[in-house]
């Protein structure tokens, strides 16, 4: 009787050591030349001796917060889900493509930052190429009007439409995707404006914060960033332009966001 109690007792240990061992090898990281493979707390695994990044959709043991967001009010940001507490805020640059959109493109990259850039497709012919290649790059192209025009002076819905629709049809011929996003040259708009751009499946998108580089004193960088920073949140909707000043503050303003501890929200994670 005694013997059978003691192998049992036995026979539960070595489970345990078994079952033990069995979950520690599952969890634990794979490793390169003895060192851990985990990068920002992602692991990665090795495939036919290929380090795999691990997927978008990756969920880790003690998470599973969604990352995407919806627009509020025209002008925030924020999480669907509440425990989503990243600071992040969004990055918005109008009136291209220009020449030197390539440029922007290179800084936003440098900083793993995406954008939306609202264009403007009166532009486009003076810049081939340009609205491919900053979709292809991973950003969104939004809906700024075709030649810029204040939407809320129009008596001709005519006119209001063709503006819109217009754009919308070059950015679907050259990214073969219907833009997402519209915001309204200066800000102006009425109600039948705002409908239509609903009607048309687009978000329409206002701005919270600007580096104001419509203002000659932002050649200055100073200036320029503190007019962005300011009031910075977490869901900032920040508006820039493609001016040359502009470009040249750019690398600076996104190293002072990401001194305040703010990433940059990609468009695409946006879902209403
Ligand atoms: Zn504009």
């Amino acid at each position: 009787m005694k013997n059978k109690k003691l192998l049992a007792i036995l026979i539960f240990l070595i489970m345990t050591v078994i079952t033990y061992v069995f979950l520690y090898r599952k969890t634990e990281a794979p490793k390169l030349n003895g060192v851990p493979l985990i990068v920002e707390d992602k692991e990665f695994v090795i495939k036919d001796s290929v380090i795999v990044a691990p997927q978008d959709n990756f969920i880790n043991s003690n998470s599973s917060i969604s990352t995407k967001y919806k627009i509020i009010n025209r002008d925030l940001v924020t999480p669907i889900d509440a425990k989503n507490q990243q600071k992040a805020v969004l990055l918005t640059i109008d009136d291209g493509p220009s020449k030197r959109t390539k440029e922007i493109l290179d800084i936003l990259n440098k900083h793993n930052a995406k954008a939306i850039f609202f264009i403007n497709g009166i532009n486009e012919k003076h810049n081939k190429g340009v609205i491919e290649e900053t979709y292809k790059e991973g950003f969104a192209i939004g809906n700024h009007t075709w030649s810029h025009i204040d939407l809320k002076k129009q008596k001709d819905v005519v006119t209001i439409e063709k503006e819109i629709n217009r754009n919308t049809e070059l950015i679907k011929n050259l990214t073969k995707t219907p833009p997402l996003f519209f915001r309204a040259p200066y800000g102006e708009s009425n109600p039948y404006v705002r409908k239509l751009v609903k009607e048309d499946g687009m978000i329409f998108m206002d701005w919270s914060g600007a580096a104001k580089d419509w203002e000659k004193s932002t050649i200055e960088k100073d200036v320029f960033i503190n007019n962005a920073i300011l009031n910075l949140h977490s869901g900032s909707i920040l508006l820039i332009h493609e001016h040359p000043w502009s470009v040249a503050n750019l690398d600076g303003l996104l190293t002072a966001i990401e001194e305040k501890g703010y990433t940059f929200i990609d468009p695409k994670d946006i879902i209403e």
